[in-house]
């Protein structure tokens, strides 16, 4: 419901809903709006046609650990982390897709909780911990897993670990804190792209989470992809998607293959000057603008307080890079103060309060994604409170 007041009206030049400057603005969840600008711009060598007659069958590729994974996506997903080098790609890992990252977390912890009959194991994260960790594990009451909390005070050897880095909510590049033989690990690394951090080496774990929801934008298109070393746990994940939702949308995995090609092609020297569109480019000058607008909007305001800004060499762009998250995680210094959200609701600031984090509600999550129009009234909005 808020979401839509403060986008009702949309610009007949535009295009685009018109934000006016008393509008409720919602940055509770990370919708990834900021990238519309910049895929407007690539226009056609972004599109896709699917004729009436395509992909109309199950199946992709019966002889693939993931039967339902789309070759040319799987292509696409691999050259792109060649051309970036933020995650090992190479045919020692499985591609496993899933109707967005979410649904592939799912089929990790499915496919890592040991398949005898004992207690459900321990889902464990440091906190602050993205919020939807523990919502999806404990949704459906599995017998499998359960949520355990923040994993510093975790006591035990059998565990799933989830390390999310940079971290969903406060931006901090993170490692897996606990380190038992017999325990597992998940690495969610959905804002390592060069937009938000700098890229300080590749990746190799054992299972990689990524999503274009925040590489590219397209959180509609509903796709993720898991990279994943042990064959026998890819198989269980796959079996996971078959038994949840039998497959996942080829129009879909078709539609993200030709997004991430696009990206692709932009830093492939070989494919001569027609390709200059450059996302990650256009991403990080975004993010650095707008930390720079929060930090002055902080400053003025004098009652808030933001993470320190850390940065480092970037092997993608060969250069000294901030880490730019994709949100703030923002803490109201005002003594009488206790809920932030509140007080961040009652200017018409909808963000989600550090509690659903296991933090203290003195914080609060801020989206840096949503479109310019919104963002500039934010921070002003922010400057303004005392
Ligand atoms: N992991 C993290 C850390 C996220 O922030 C998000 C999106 N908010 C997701 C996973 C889920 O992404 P998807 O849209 O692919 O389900």
């Amino acid at each position: 419901v808020t979401k839509d007041r403060a986008s009702a009206a949309m610009s007949p030049s535009t295009g685009k809903p018109t934000v006016r400057t008393d509008s409720v603005i919602n940055l509770d969840h990370g919708d990834p709006t900021v990238f519309e600008a910049f895929w407007r711009e690539t226009g056609a060598l972004a599109e896709i046609v699917i004729p009436g007659w395509q992909t109309m069958s199950y199946f992709s590729d019966v002889g693939n650990v993931c039967w339902f994974l789309e070759p040319e996506f799987g292509r696409q997903v691999r050259r792109l982390h060649r051309t970036v080098r933020n995650a090992a790609a190479g045919d020692e890992y499985h591609v496993v897709v899933g109707t967005g990252s979410t649904q592939l977390f799912m089929a990790a912890l499915y496919a890592l909780s040991p398949s005898g009959s004992g207690d459900p194991i321990s889902i464990v994260s440091t906190a602050p911990y993205y919020s939807s960790y523990p919502a999806v594990t404990d949704f459906l009451r599995s017998g499998l897993f359960r949520w355990a909390g923040d994993a510093n005070s975790f006591k035990g050897d059998e565990y799933i670990e989830l390390v999310c880095s940079p971290n969903n909510p406060d931006g901090a590049l993170r490692d897996a804190v606990l380190r038992s033989e017999a325990g597992k690990t998940v690495h969610d690394l959905a804002y390592y792209w060069p937009q938000y951090t700098p890229i300080t080496a590749e990746a190799a774990h054992d299972i990689m989470l990524f999503t274009v929801s925040k590489s590219t934008g397209h959180a509609g298109t509903r796709i993720g992809w898991a990279l994943v070393k042990d064959r026998e746990v890819a198989k269980r994940m796959t079996k996971f998607v078959e038994l949840n939702t039998i497959g996942v949308s080829k129009d879909s995995q078709m539609r993200a293959a030709k997004v991430l090609s696009a990206v692709s092609d932009g830093y492939d020297m070989g494919s001569g000057s027609r390709h200059r569109h450059r996302l990650f480019d256009f991403g990080r000058r975004k993010m650095v603008e707008r930390w720079a607008m929060l930090r002055a909007a902080a400053a003025a305001s004098g009652i808030f307080s933001l993470p320190e800004e850390t940065s480092g060499h970037c092997s993608f762009s060969n250069d000294t890079a901030a880490n730019n998250p994709a949100f703030a995680w923002l803490r109201c210094d005002r003594e009488d103060v206790e809920d932030c959200a509140g007080f961040l609701r009652g200017h018409k600031i909808l963000t989600r309060s550090g509690s659903q984090f296991g933090a203290d509600p003195r914080y609060v999550r801020v989206s840096m994604l949503d479109r310019d129009d919104a963002y500039g009234i934010f921070v002003t909005r922010l400057a303004s409170l005392k």
